[in-house]
């Protein structure tokens, strides 16, 4: 499998608790035998989803009980309520966030007896918790909150002017194709003069990703030069080899934040996003 196929994008922090309860559960549950874990891609429909499954031998759940283990403060009737208890918290947290994630959650028992009974001898017990997420292995095109999901305050999706200040061409195209889904508008400029210029004339330039090696005139410089009369667009530095130091200077010149080359889509996405914007 492809590198890019077996990292899928989701809320690392989500789905780390999700499969943590439900192993806890599975341990609680589970006096002796085993409990197995694993995932499987679905592409019988699309979009395409990941299942996964969590597999304990222990005492089951019964029919009636399948659905409400999963609301919040009700757990399975069992023998033992001692030895069980608490559990329901655990699923009903599991079930809001894969909800939130976009994918469902269920289980199946091997318990079909009544409520709180033990099972016949001989018979196999234990549980399966299945759960599903979808299947996105691309970076979404925009990471940045405010594009996708706007906040209340903020409905309206604002695009940004973005200024790529850079003498190289072909980081100049790559820059750009970065940035296009969220531009309303792209500048170039290949020089720190023309990008104080530029400025000048375009006092409402959001973004500016500005290289620090240029000819005639270098990013620090005309960043210092811009915020003399610019103090409200957000400067990233391009920093060329991401040196010791290249932070302090690109902070002490005015910039806002920096990056070094070769730039990555995503961290570049990162941390625009992470950016306030007038
Ligand atoms: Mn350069």
């Amino acid at each position: 499998m492809p590198a890019k196929k077996a990292i899928i994008k989701t809320d690392r922090e989500k789905l780390y608790a999700i499969l943590t309860n439900l192993v806890k559960n599975a341990l609680k549950y589970t006096e002796k035998g085993s409990i197995e874990l694993g995932y499987h891609l679905k592409t019988d429909n699309e979009p395409y989803k990941l299942e996964f499954y969590i597999k304990d031998t222990g005492i089951g759940i019964s029919k009636d009980r399948q659905e409400a283990i999963f609301e919040r403060f009700i757990q399975a009737d069992i023998a033992d309520k001692q030895a069980h208890q608490g559990a329901g918290l655990g699923l009903s947290i599991s079930k809001a966030y894969v909800e939130m994630l976009g994918g469902k959650i269920w289980v199946e028992s091997n318990h079909d007896g009544e409520s709180g009974g033990k099972l016949p001898a001989g018979k196999a017990g234990g549980s399966t918790f299945y759960f599903t997420l979808p299947y996105t292995t691309e970076p979404t095109e925009i990471s940045i909150d405010r594009q996708h999901k706007p906040s209340v305050e903020n409905k309206t999706i604002r695009k940004l002017r973005i200024l790529i200040a850079e003498d190289d061409e072909a980081s100049e195209m790559l820059i750009d194709t970065y940035v296009k889904s969220f531009a309303k508008e792209i500048l170039k400029v290949r020089t720190g003069i023309e990008a104080i210029k530029i400025c000048q004339t375009n006092p409402d330039i959001d973004l500016i990703l500005m290289d620090i090696q240029m000819p005639e005139m270098g990013g620090y410089e005309a960043t210092k030069q811009i915020r003399e009369f610019n103090k409200e667009v957000i400067i990233i530095a391009q920093t060329a080899y991401g040196l010791a130091g290249d932070r302090e200077k690109a902070l002490n010149a005015g910039c806002n934040d920096y990056i070094s080359k070769p730039i990555k889509k995503e961290v570049l996405l990162h941390k625009i996003g992470k950016l306030k914007f007038k």
